[in-house]
């Protein structure tokens, strides 16, 4: 789980390290099944290398080849119990598997139901069935792989796993049957496996691939090498957030077994990791996770020790984040460890190391199994010790008040309930309860999220109440707090290190407030309200997509302030309907309609289309109003010029070498998924040989660093095309390094260029650049300024279409150290606010504040007849962000077909 600047990093970095220093073989592995020391089998169990056709470790395992050995083992082994718990995008069936003794398997309803019993002290008959179960109920271990598929030697270690538990007759796996439920789900993320195991299985050459590492096998072309999911989203950053449909899958499964253990097994380092984690940790994790991670780390170092295997703790990989598959499952009350093998992955089936050492495929998987089979002998042996802590844990988020003094969170419906329900609806996915006020009530003092002040404020009906009363507090706190807290060492630490121009030590983002990323209004209060309530479920209350008010005599009106009322609007005009939009507000009766409603006209689209906006507003889940008239009470009438036409524009996407697959990804299922909007994704490659005119709108995603960066794979006869492309009227947008790019000397198109590029030589320009020649926690002089993810306020200017839907302020995440020149002849259509008001949650040094306060993060600059668009940073990075989605769609929406002046901000 490396973080995405270092993604590309490791074959380099090993390439770095690789002197060719001949020396003689060792002998190999005895083959066979023995990985466990002293391990004796049941022969009846099919072994992997019987089913497979080779040793574990000699072949990567493609997904049909382990399908294969699971139903073989459904068949041959009385200790297993499979099932299906979800698919992925590619329609691959995601496998859980049960392990215990065949006594707990017949007992496994009872033991689930007790297990969740823990979970929810609350539903406890009495004190001494808390003691009861806690003496008898086995301890539910659950072992994930392949969440990061392309690290490939976890699937292989999941399948020996599989096997050891089904075949093994030593006493270490006789007491983890008898004391634990072992839950194994062996690929969590297997587009991300296949993918790579494909390209790694047709390129490598002899029968155990190149140790060089140059070959080719060790450099899987763009999107192939990717740790991402079909839409390259990063599943281990999406736990939490659930935004992919394998991290809800895996979400509810978890709700399901609610496990003490959650083992998440990676691979991309340069020997073994496993927990003890370093600094920072967040602060809502149980007490008790520290001393967990020094027990399981020293069992698992005992482990390897025995074979006198290399490891390290306590460093790179740290707890704070949520969004990872190991801090989440702490949130929950679980140990959660993540564990990093080293063999495998871009390593391929071997390598060569530095020291002329050769490591394997199977090196990696063995000490994955190692690790896992100390982590469950562990388990086994404390299992009474981990169900109290895991029970008192759950207890203790109970206690009122218990997280910062906080006893409810409050969320109105506000004026998108669609957004506010898409936040709701992802609290309820994370086992939090969630309830629904039946009256409108009063609290004395609330905190808001906009400002510090503290105030009476009135709710009304239908305003969700998150209590802080139940056993998710922890997990309701590290999701909803605004800021979440850095320990003080830590930042003292960085200080230092920022003193001597080192780089910060941060594994992640340090801000997601989830108010404050999907842009809903939410407070929070230390009293509890007292109003009568009902819980929510999965499905939305009061679902929308209802055609209200006339019989739509001049036409319907689509809420300009709704994503989904723009998804509707995409849907409209993807099939052929006229649709308006206006820039200016207007108001009928009681209600105001704010500048970006879309206006479709009865008389200018066939009859057909009252059909098409019913189904249309009930798929998309938005309330469309039919008007009689264009006679409106306030404001423009819909006749006005200001009721522009819009046309769907025709989109390509930069895919390929130079984009960041994680950001290209994101475009591709926003437009896929969410908006239903065709568009074409292009290479760099393509883009130069082919005729631009088909393409109203290019999208540069954010960019890939150094010899992948846009700026080495564009040809100059690309850049030339894509200029006189954009003078003639098309619309260019870029997103963080491809808003560097396009900004950059090299199109000389505006004057909104990245602060500092003429001084600073590209290859040093950009966070991303560093993961070429540092290793992880690397140290380079200008990462010293890299904000790592915090949440920044940004002011919006009023008049211009791009902040259509949006008041003056919105929450931005920003995770680079780029600042952009103001745009001297275009409109500066976002900026920071000032150095004071600017950061809203998350860690930013003083000195990157001011840098960044009054810079633009969105500039629109016309060029010829065409216009340039530039976002400072990702505005849809990794699906975070529901807030801004209308701001990046606005801009590809709407920017081909709204005529805007430019103005002053
Ligand atoms: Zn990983």
């Amino acid at each position: 789980m490396l973080p995405q600047r270092f993604r590309r990093l490791l074959p380099l970095a090993i390439a770095a390290l690789a002197l060719a220093i001949p020396r003689a073989t060792f002998p190999e592995e005895p083959p066979g099944p023995a990985w466990w020391p002293a391990g004796t089998y049941d022969p009846k169990v099919p072994t992997p290398a019987s089913v497979l056709g080779y040793e574990v470790g000699d072949a990567f395992t493609d997904y049909p080849r382990f399908e294969r050995y699971l139903r073989a083992l459904e068949a041959g082994c009385d200790r297993i119990r499979v099932s299906v718990y979800g698919e992925s995008y590619e329609r691959r069936p995601l496998y859980l598997a049960v392990l215990s003794s065949p006594k707990n398997l017949k007992a496994l309803e009872a033991v689930r139901a007790g297990n969740l019993k823990l979970a929810d002290p609350r539903t406890l008959g009495n004190p001494q069935e808390a003691e009861r179960l806690i003496a008898s109920n086995p301890a539910i271990a659950w072992m994930n792989y392949a969440n990061d598929g392309n690290e490939t030697a976890a699937l292989e270690a999941a399948i020996m796993t599989l096997y050891q538990l089904c075949a093994g007759t030593d006493t270490v796996t006789q007491s983890i049957l008898d004391q634990l439920v072992v839950v194994i789900t062996p690929a969590l993320n297997p587009e991300s496996r296949e993918r790579f195991v494909a390209f790694y299985n047709a390129f490598h050459v002899g029968p155990s691939g190149s140790p060089d590492d140059n070959a080719f096998e060790h450099h899987a072309p763009w999107g192939l090498d990717t740790n991402y999911n079909h839409y390259q989203i990063d599943l281990n950053r999406d736990a939490g957030w659930m935004t992919q449909q394998e991290s809800r899958a895996m979400g509810r499964a978890y709700l399901a077994w609610m496990p003490q253990v959650f083992v998440d097994h990676h691979g991309e380092t340069v020997n073994m990791f496993f927990p003890p984690v370093v600094d920072p940790v967040n602060r809502n994790l149980p007490e008790t996770t520290r001393r967990w991670h020094e027990i399981f780390g020293r069992s698992i170092a005992e482990g390897f020790d025995r074979f006198g295997w290399s490891y390290f703790v306590g460093e790179t990989f740290d707890d704070f984040y949520f969004g990872y598959w190991d801090t989440y499952p702490n949130l929950h009350g679980a140990v959660g460890m993540t564990f990093e093998t080293d063999g495998g992955g871009s390593n391929g089936l071997r390598i060569e190391r530095k020291d002329g050492t050769f490591l394997t495929l199977r090196d990696g998987a063995r000490h994955h199994f190692i690790a896992t089979m100390q982590t469950l002998r562990t388990t086994a042996d404390r299992r009474a010790e981990k169900l109290r802590d895991f029970y008192s844990f759950r207890r203790s988020n109970l206690e009122p008040g218990r997280h910062e003094g906080v006893r409810a969170y409050l969320i109105p419906p506000g004026s998108d309930p669609a957004r506010t329900w898409s936040l709701i609806e992802t609290l309820v996915l994370d086992g939090i309860e969630v309830l629904r006020a039946r009256e409108p009530f009063l609290l004395e003092r609330v905190h808001g999220y906009e400002e510090a002040r503290v105030a009476g404020r009135s709710f009304p009906a239908g305003t969700f109440v998150v209590s802080m009363s139940q056993p998710e507090s922890a997990l309701v706190q590290a999701l909803l707090e605004k800021d979440p807290k850095i320990p003080d060492a830590f930042v003292a630490a960085q200080k230092k290190r920022k003193e001597k121009k080192l780089g910060t030590e941060f594994y992640d983002i340090t801000a997601w407030s989830f108010p404050l990323a999907f842009g809903v209004e939410a407070y929070w209060s230390e009293q509890e309200p007292r109003v009568p309530a009902e819980r929510v479920g999965e499905s939305r209350p009061d679902p929308a997509g209802r055609v209200l008010g006339g019989q739509g005599r001049y036409g319907y009106l689509i809420p300009g302030d709704s994503n989904t009322g723009l998804a509707l609007t995409v849907r409209l005009l993807r099939d052929g309907y006229a649709v308006a939009v206006t820039d200016k507000e207007f108001g009928i009766g009681a209600r105001d309609w704010p500048r970006g409603t879309a206006v479709v006209r009865t008389e200018r689209n066939p009859p057909a289309l009252r059909g098409a906006i019913e189904s249309g507003a009930r798929e998309a889940g938005v309330d469309v109003v039919a008007v009689d008239s264009a006679w409106t009470d306030r404001g423009v009438k819909l006749g006005s010029a200001h009721v522009q036409t819009l046309r769907l524009p025709r989109v390509a996407v930069i895919a390929g070498d130079g984009s960041d697959p994680n950001s290209y990804g994101a475009i591709w299922f926003m437009f896929e998924r969410e908006l239903g909007l065709p568009f074409t994704p292009i290479t760099l490659a393509t883009l130069g040989r082919a005729d631009l005119r088909k393409y109203d709108v290019i999208v540069f995603p954010d960019g890939e660093s150094g010899e992948a960066s846009y700026e080495e794979v564009a040809r100059p006869d690309t850049i030339e095309a894509l200029k006189t492309w954009v003078k003639q009227g098309g619309v260019l947008i870029g997103v963080r390094q491809g808003a560097a790019f396009l900004a950059s000397s090299r199109f000389g198109l505006t004057t909104a260029t990245p602060k500092g590029a003429e001084e600073v030589p590209p290859e040093a320009e950009s966070p991303d650049s560093a993961g070429k020649q540092a290793a992880p926690g690397g140290e380079q002089a200008w990462e010293s300024e890299l904000t790592p993810g915090a949440l920044l306020r940004i002011e919006l200017d009023p008049d211009h279409y791009l902040s259509m839907g949006y008041g003056p302020n919105a929450a931005v995440l920003v995770y680079s150290d780029l600042v952009f020149n103001r745009s001297a002849k275009g409109s500066n259509v976002a900026r920071f606010a000032a150095a004071d008001r600017l950061r809203l949650g998350g860690f930013a040094w003083p000195s990157a504040l001011a840098k960044l306060a009054g810079t633009p993060y969105l500039v629109e600059e016309p060029v010829g007849r065409g216009k340039i668009i530039l976002f400072a940073d990702d505005p849809n990075f990794r699906l975070m962000l529901r807030g801004l989605r209308r701001l990046f769609l606005n801009a590809v929406l709407l920017s081909p077909s709204l005529v805007s002046e430019v103005s002053v901000f």
